[in-house]
Order: C-alpha cells, then structure tokens, then sequence
C-alpha cells in the first residue's frame, strides 16, 4: 500500500465538512410560524421530503459481475490507438517466439550437420535480426499497455473521486474512510495491471501458443499428440487452484482496506494514543489487520507457488515421453538432431504462455473483483439534488414546521416535531444539554440531511425544491472543529467559490475576524501555508481564519456551532469579536455555551431530547424558571 493512501486521509476528510460558509438581515422576536396555529396542531404535518435514501451499501458489494467486462472496455476505447499498437507489438513478438524454434532446425542441420558455409555466413546475422524484432515488439506491446492502463487507472480514479464529492452526509458514516481510501490507491491499481495482464497474455501467448502448437504438429503431428495428453490433468488442476484463488483476492483487498483504516485513526489520533497509553491497543489492531493481509496473500502465494512445480512434474513426462520416441526414430534414422532440438524447443517454449493462458482467470478475477469495488465507488448513490429554485441571495428566512429525523440506524428520534420560525435577520440561540439535536437541527439547514417528516423552508420554499448549490451558497457554517487544507492562508479565507477573490477582500475579511493581527505577523503572511489541516496555528487562530473565510464568502443565513467551546478564555475574546463582526446583518442560529452570546441572541431556544422545550428571551425565561432557569444555573453561573 502506498503513502499516497496516507497523505491523502486527512484531506479526504476535510473535504465534505467545509461546504458552507455566511450572510445579511436583524429584525424582531417571534415564534410561531407564519401559518397560524401550526405550533399548536398536535397532527403531524404531511411529509414534505422525500423518504430518505437507503441505507449506503459498502461500494463494492454491487452484484454487476455480468456487465463489468463492457463496461471496462468502455474505459480503454478513448486509447484504442495505442491499444491496437501495444497488441501489434506483442503479435510481433509472439511470432518471433515461433520463430526461434522453428529456424533451429534449418539452422542446425544447415550448420552442424550440412556445414554449408554460404548458409554459416548468415545465421549469426539473422538471429541478432530476429531479436532486435522481438525486442522492439516486446517494447512496444508492454509500453502501450502500460500506457492504457494508466490512462484507465487515471480515468477510474477521478470519477471516483468525483463521485465521492457528491456523496450524501449519511455515507460517511456508514463506510470508513481508510477502506475508503484503499479502493482509490489499491483496488484501481489491480483493475489496471489486470487488463494490462490479461492483455498481454491473451495477445502475446495465445498468437504464440497457436503458432507453436501449428509448428508441432506440422513436425510430427502423432508425437504431438501423445505429449499433449498430459494437458487435461494440468488444466484441471489449474483450475482447482484459480477457483481457490478468487476468494483469496477478495479478502486480500478488504484486509488491506483493514490496515489504512487502522494506519489512518492511529496517525490522526496520535496525540490521544499518547495520552491514554493506547500503543498496545493499536499495536494490537495493526497487528491482527496486517496479519489476515499476512495470512491472506501467503494462501495466494501458496495457491500461485504450487501451480508452477505441478504443472512442471506433469510436463517433465511428457518431455520424457517425447525423448524416448525420438531416440528411437533416431535408431531408425528417421530425424535429424535439428528435427529434434526443434521440437523440444518449440514444446517447452508453449509450456510457459500455455500456462499463463490457463491462469488468465485468476487475473480476470482480481481484476474483476477490483472493478467490482472501483465501480460501487462510481455509481454510489450521489446526495439527491433534484431541487430547481435559484434562490440567488436569500432574505434569510427560516420556517421548520413539525420537523422530525432519525439518523440512519438510530433507534431514537433525534429531532421530533421541532417547529421554529427565524425571521430574517434575527439570531436564536439553540441551548440545551448535550445530544438535545442542536447540531442536528443546524445540520439540516444546509440539507445535509433530509427530514424524515416535517419540512424547513428558507423565504418561503421548500428546502427540498432549491437547488442544493444555491442553498448552501446561502448558508454559512461555523463549528468547533475548523478544518483548513494543506494551502496558504489566503487560499484558506478564500476557499471553494471564493477561490478568485481578491487581495483586498482577503485582507478585509481576515481583519473583521479579528485575524489579521496574527497573520500579518507571520512571516510570509497571507502566503505562508498552514501545514496539515493548520497544525501550525494555534486553535483561536484556527478559529479565526474559518470565521474570515465564512466573512469572505458573505451568506445570508449563519450557523455557529459551539465555535468557540474548543477554545480558552483568552482566545474565545478574540473570536468572540470576529464572531461579533459575522453576525451582523445575518439571520444567525448559534449553538453556545457562552452566556453573553446567549442573553444577547433576539430568541433563546431550548432543546430537550429532540424536542423544543421552551423559547423566549433570557428574563423571560428566567422569570419562568423552567429547564433553561435551571440549565443556566448549572452551566452558566460559573462564569464572569
Ligand atoms: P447536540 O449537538 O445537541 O449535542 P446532536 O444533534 O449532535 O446533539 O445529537 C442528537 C442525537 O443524535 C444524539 O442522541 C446523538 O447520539 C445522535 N447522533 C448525532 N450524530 C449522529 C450520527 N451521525 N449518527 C447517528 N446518531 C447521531
Ligand atoms: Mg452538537
């Protein structure tokens, strides 16, 4: 497995979180939904969502053996050039492998026997011909289908790719990404050298096993015969093996899916496998998944490794079968040492690309349980986005009616009949204990999962119906796990559709986050990269450059959630001032556990077990003395 494999985990998953980022508008308190008495109506509203999709498959499991074979061809047909150059390459070198043989007899009979000294004179020449072609063929044919199967590898590789980008949230959850992260660099590489392979053997060795078996047959077709006895038994045993072999390959990919997964955690989770002294624990999960890889590819090889000494001994009496028959021709003088030599050649010589013939399933097989999986990647359902309302720059207006969900799996409701109405322009702060759907809730909005009843509609439409990029290009996102790529500072603040924005809007947006102090003191400023998702920056300076790129990127609608629970005091003051500036003018939903944001928010929401317990500004709600009274007691009364 390569390091490709490795370098590349961290950023696969920095790139679905960072899809948002914010907005524009203030305005009055209210609760209710503009439909009156919709709170109130204990009847559950008509679903407005589609249902939701089915639970994601492993990629990979797809049963499409059938249509693989055209569906590959269809990869090389773009390179069908280079495909006929690489089999005309290996046509010419298979025929000089007929070649040889066949010229050893006038050869040898002309010069050992003959001693023609006009024919002596050539030989030397034609065989340095006749290897030259054969060089040049050889090169030619392993070129060209080398080049196929990279442009192939290539191709696979960025429609995956492609297609991962457009995977809905729930799938992240249901395949991890280190076996993920196999498929792309492991399974694609297996479907290239299995075409290349097959190819190779189909072309090269059945040209040369047709024209070997023509010149034997032409030399004595009898002695053919009786040698070519022995093949059934090889064949059948090959086949026992191959049949074998399948299943190996299989469970060799999945294995070494095991390891990146097992590789990636413990390299992302260095620190905490420090801290907890988990080394023995992760030696041990390591251990066990390079083992089954260990256990796996030692039966593959012992499958492979029999094969070739089998087939050996079964040769070796048809060998011994054909000696004896010449020599007694040779008593009855009816061959020459070049008839002889000739046909031994020519019958080892079809011994090897007979059995490369005979065991191109197996690598049909690799390659088709590879394309298998490659191709569950490819047709991975991708998020449902069927919505066509361009919703240009929203108000900012937000309406969840009855709005219930359940992640895929769960047993409990994770959200159930929450109704809220945000006006444009007004910030609601969502409290409530840990694992109320605070986070949930926030993540429907940018549709990153659908209602499983109930509906949210943003200025009046239905979620559902707006197209998903002119939703989320209205949606900005904060939350405590900032991620930042492996890029400069201001490739950071200008990320995705900001990707053009200028120098000036950079700087402007990095100084109203409170961001631009730090960066102008580093020495490359706006240029200096940030290391792996930002390892050099400290975590409020993190924060800060995530609260500039949602600046930068301006989205009416804002969601902060618990930006700023990861930090200390003293940064939380810097972020708090960037945050400030970001609120401005945008409808905001902040999820927080800083008392000031929250008594100052036009609305406090709180949150009980996926359902609203009750709403109000924070006197009325303290004059309530209910969940939130109580909440704020406990959680907020230790702070300033
Ligand atoms: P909060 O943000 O208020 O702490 P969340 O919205 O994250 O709460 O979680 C609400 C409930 O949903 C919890 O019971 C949690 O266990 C569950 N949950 C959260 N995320 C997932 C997920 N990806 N898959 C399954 N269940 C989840
Ligand atoms: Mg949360």
């Amino acid at each position: 497995m390569s390091l490709f494999g490795l370098e590349d985990c961290t950023a696969l998953r920095q790139v679905m979180p960072a899809l948002a980022t914010p907005g524009a508008d203030r305005d009055g308190v209210n609760f209710a939904c503009p439909k009156p008495g919709l709170l109130r109506d204990p009847l559950p509203i008509r679903s407005c969502a589609p249902d939701l999709p089915p639970p994601p498959r492993e990629p990979g499991e797809h049963a499409m053996t059938r249509g693989l074979y055209p569906r590959l061809l269809r990869y090389v047909k773009p390179y069908r050039g280079i495909f006929a150059l690489s089999v005309l390459g290996m046509a010419i070198s298979a025929a000089t492998e007929v070649a040889l043989p066949a010229a050893a007899k006038p050869f040898l009979d002309g010069t050992f026997v003959e001693r023609d000294p006009q024919f002596m004179r050539w030989v030397p020449f034609v065989i340095v011909v006749l290897f030259a072609v054969r060089g040049l063929g050889m090169f030619m044919g392993a070129y060209a289908s080398a080049y196929v199967g990279q442009r192939v590898v290539q191709d696979l590789r960025r429609q995956m790719f492609a297609s991962m980008l457009a995977l809905p949230q729930g799938f992240y959850g249901e395949v991890m990404s280190g076996k993920l992260i196999s498929k792309f660099t492991f399974d694609v590489t297996q479907v290239s050298s299995a075409v290349t392979t097959v190819l190779t053997v189909l072309v090269r060795d059945s040209i040369t096993v047709v024209g070997l078996l023509g010149y034997l047959f032409w030399l004595d077709w009898k002695l053919t015969l009786i040698t070519f006895i022995t093949i059934p038994p090889i064949a059948f045993m090959v086949r026992v093996f191959n049949r074998r072999l399948r299943g190996l390959t299989r469970q060799t990919q999945r294995a070494v899916g095991d390891v990146t997964q097992v590789l990636q955690e413990s390299i992302e989770g260095q620190k905490v496998v420090k801290i907890f002294g988990g080394q023995d624990y992760e030696r041990g999960r390591f251990e066990k998944a390079i083992n089954r890889v260990r256990q796996f590819l030692l039966k593959e090889q012992a499958a492979a490794a029999l094969n070739v000494p089998m087939v050996q001994v079964l040769a070796s009496i048809a060998v011994a079968v054909v000696i004896y028959r010449v020599t007694l021709d040779v008593q009855a003088d009816r061959t020459t040492v070049g008839g002889f030599v000739s046909f031994i050649a020519a019958m080892l010589l079809v011994l090897a690309p007979l059995k490369r013939l005979t065991g191109v399933s197996e690598q049909i097989q690799r390659g088709l349980s590879a394309a298998e999986s490659v191709f569950g990647v490819i047709d991975e359902q991708a998020e449902d986005d069927r919505g066509h309302i361009e919703l240009g720059r929203a108000r900012g207006e937000l309406c969840l009616e009855q709005v219930t969900f359940r992640y895929p799996g769960a047993e409990r409701h994770a959200l159930e009949g929450v109704s809220l109405h945000v006006r444009p322009g007004e910030t609601v702060a969502l409290v409530g204990a840990s694992g109320s759907g605070k986070t949930t809730l926030a993540n429907l909005i940018p549709r990153f999962y659908h209602p499983l009843s109930g509906r949210i509609r943003i200025d009046g439409h239905d979620l559902e119906a707006v197209r998903l990029a002119s939703l989320r290009a209205n949606v900005g996102l904060v939350s405590q796990d900032v991620v930042l790529f492996n890029d400069t500072i201001s490739a950071n603040i200008a990320y995705g559709a900001k990707a053009g924005a200028s120098e000036d809007e950079i700087v402007a947006s990095a100084r109203a986050a409170h961001a631009w102090e730090f960066i102008q003191a580093l020495p490359q400023g706006l240029r200096t990269m940030v290391g792996e998702n930002g390892v050099k920056l400290s975590g409020g300076q993190r924060q800060r450059l995530a609260i500039a790129r949602t600046l930068l990127k301006n989205a009416p609608i804002l969601i902060l959630d618990e930006a700023t629970s990861a930090l200390d005091s003293e940064s939380e003051r810097h972020v708090q001032a960037g945050l400030d500036a970001l609120m401005q003018g945008r409808t905001t939903l902040v999820i927080a556990h800083r008392l000031s944001t929250i008594e100052r928010a036009d609305r406090i929401v709180v949150m009980d077990r996926g359902k609203i317990a009750e709403a109000g500004t924070h006197a009325e709600l303290i004059a309530r003395d209910g969940l939130y009274a109580r909440l704020h007691r406990l959680q907020f009364s230790a702070q300033p």
